[in-house]
């Protein structure tokens, strides 16, 4: 736990009275059936996020207001109302009745931040079927994976992502049928075997039902890696829609008339959550950037915009850092009043780094692709202590958890021991399933009654109920706030005619947190050369994307292995980082 001084709250950190100030009083009144109530009743009783989000704001007062701002380099911005949201979502899910999609089937959705990809969305969740946004910087690989785990039946992406990714692979999709394409120059496309979407979009009406969706159906499917085996479906449901709604109350403070940015790609669960649905569901502005990062397009962004309440990740912050103080101080931004975190650890000198240049602390806060929402933060009610990720949410029941020898967890009473962290289930966006893997979902789960969601990470709770994390319990890498599972990486060195063994670690790195870096053994008759190294690194970005591969790879003879035959990852580690070795007690001899 760090010892940096407490940033205490001053009147100048909280520029308008916050919707949350008094934690214990909240946490003690706080009911999950009080936020069922906050949010509208949908005709019929049904409750689908899209009609919370935008079709019940589209006909009142927020009609004309803008629900979405698009920002692309060297185009004007483009503005979309609640109203015309409503209309576009209609249409695309008129679209896919047309394609006779029924509800619960699965639409995957690979693009940029355009607007095609929130009205997808929006507009498959309207229709019922179930939606899974995927990272364009995926390269074909795990694309291929996830819409086959996902029984992926509709993708929509650009016509260049599908020539770059999609089409070499597409025989290799079986469940895909229909591929709606968006022309990336604005046009039409006219690719055999593909439809395009702006035709079928046209001839669309704007009037659709919503579907009748309840609490408990489907709505949207995220990817996450875990140590060993294929990505994870965490399947999540349409009553998450109430947890969207408090977090975006407790721990983004949004009001109505603030002018909102989230920096995550919707490709990740943060951009979904709090990229799409919780700003709508506040019926808040929110700017959307096409461009990837670049600090003097960012700062310009958060001043012209008049950007006032942003949540970003801690990579996007120390590139703002690094890329030092002459930018800022070129802006100014009055109107920004609440920063927020989240994905990886956030430095405390990050957190007072923002409270000297951009005149805010910074708030971290902490969730995963399973909690489906943010679970613990810092927030306007509380002074920040830098370095910690704060305390539960209003709803959360959080412990820090002791394993004994017998696997039997139990909830730690004391302050400072590390154990794993828990959520105590019965939040409602909590993630209802790993897709086709009952098992592994199961595991996630102890204590008496189940009732307790075992998170996979290490933390300690300090005694005034802040939390910090210490680290994964698995091997699990984290690079730029991305999760990547290092079985997947291996598996795509190991497609290489040259790799015998590949095991994958993540080596720490000031920027992204973790970079990933991979160890191969080659088969006999290869030699280790610059050369093989080279085409190993480009071999395994074409496969898996840049956001996936790994940015480093050495040679070894032989990797270290238990006895058992897996990969000693965590020995690799330790040996790049020259730290001690640990329990060694399984390594198989000559390893
Ligand atoms: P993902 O499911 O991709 O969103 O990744 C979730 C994981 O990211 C968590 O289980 C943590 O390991 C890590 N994480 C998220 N937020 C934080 C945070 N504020 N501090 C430290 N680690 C975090």
């Amino acid at each position: 736990m760090d010892t940096s001084p407490i940033i205490r709250k001053t009147a100048a950190d909280l520029r308008l009275a916050p919707n949350f100030a008094d934690y214990e009083g909240e946490r003690r009144r706080f009911s999950w059936a009080s936020v069922g109530r906050e949010l509208a009743a949908q005709p019929g009783g049904a409750l689908n996020i899209a009609w919370q989000a935008v079709d019940r704001h589209a006909t009142g007062a927020l009609r004309d207001k803008t629900a979405f701002r698009f920002l692309a380099r060297g185009k004007p911005p483009r503005d979309v109302g609640f109203g015309e949201l409503a209309r576009l979502s209609s249409r695309f899910a008129n679209v896919l009745a047309g394609l006779g999609v029924a509800r619960g089937e699965r639409v995957f959705v690979l693009a940029g931040r355009i607007p095609e990809l929130y009205v997808a969305v929006l507009g498959g969740l309207r229709h019922g079927a179930v939606v899974s946004p995927l990272f364009s910087a995926f390269g074909p690989e795990p694309i291929a994976t996830r819409v086959n785990l996902g029984a992926g039946r509709v993708l929509v992406t650009t016509d260049m992502l599908y020539e770059r990714k999609v089409a070499k692979w597409r025989d290799k999709m079986p469940t895909l049928e229909h591929v709606l394409l968006v022309a990336e120059d604005g046009g039409s496309s006219n690719i055999p075997g593909t439809l395009d979407l702006a035709a079928l979009m046209a001839a669309a009406s704007d009037e659709s039902t919503v579907a009748a969706t309840g609490a408990e159906d489907m709505s949207l499917l995220h990817f996450t890696s875990g140590t060993t085996g294929t990505p994870k479906g965490a399947v999540h449901v349409h009553g998450a829609v109430a947890t969207h709604w408090a977090t975006g109350r407790y721990a983004l403070d949004l009001h109505a008339d603030d002018i909102y940015w989230c920096t995550a790609d919707p490709g990740w669960v943060t951009g979904t959550s709090y990229g799409i649905i919780a700003p709508l569901l506040h019926g808040v502005s929110s700017i959307i950037d096409a461009e990837e990062f670049d600090a003097e397009r960012w700062y310009g962004l958060l001043q012209d915009e008049g950007v006032t309440v942003w949540y970003t990740a801690p990579t996007a912050i120390r590139m703002l850092m690094k890329a030092g103080a002459e930018i800022p101080r070129k802006h100014r931004f009055p109107r920004l009043r609440f920063i927020a975190s989240v994905g990886e650890p956030l430095n405390p000198e990050a957190v007072r780094w923002g409270k000297e240049v951009l005149g805010l602390p910074i708030h971290d806060n902490w969730w995963q692709t399973e909690t489906g929402g943010i679970m613990i933060a810092n927030t306007p009610a509380f002074d920040i202590k830098p370095g910690s990720m704060g305390r539960p949410l209003p709803g959360i029941d959080a412990a820090i958890m002791h394993r004994d020898a017998d696997g039997t967890v139990t909830p730690v009473e004391e302050a400072g021991i590390e154990g794993e962290l828990a959520l105590k289930r019965g939040w409602p966006s909590m993630f209802r399933a790993y897709l086709n893997n009952e098992e592994r979902y199961r595991k996630c789960f102890a204590g008496p009654n189940n009732e307790w969601y075992l998170t996979g990470d290490l933390a300690q709770r300090d005694a005034d109920g802040y939390y910090w994390f210490v680290g994964r319990a698995d091997d699990v890498i984290k690079s730029a706030g991305h999760l990547i599972g290092p079985f997947e990486v291996e598996s795509a060195l190991m497609e290489h005619p040259a790799v015998a063994e590949a095991g994958v670690i993540g080596k720490p790195d000031p920027v992204v947190g973790e970079m990933v870096k991979a160890f191969v053994s080659l088969k006999k008759g290869y030699e280790a050369s610059e050369a093989l190294r080279l085409e190993l690194l480009g071999h395994a970005r074409k496969r898996l994307g840049a956001a996936v591969a790994p940015k480093e790879i050495a040679f070894l003879a032989s990797l270290p292995r238990t006895r058992s035959g897996k990969i000693m990852r965590r020995l690799l580690k330790a040996r790049e980082l020259g730290l001690p070795e640990g329990d060694t007690s399984t390594l198989e001899s000559g390893s």
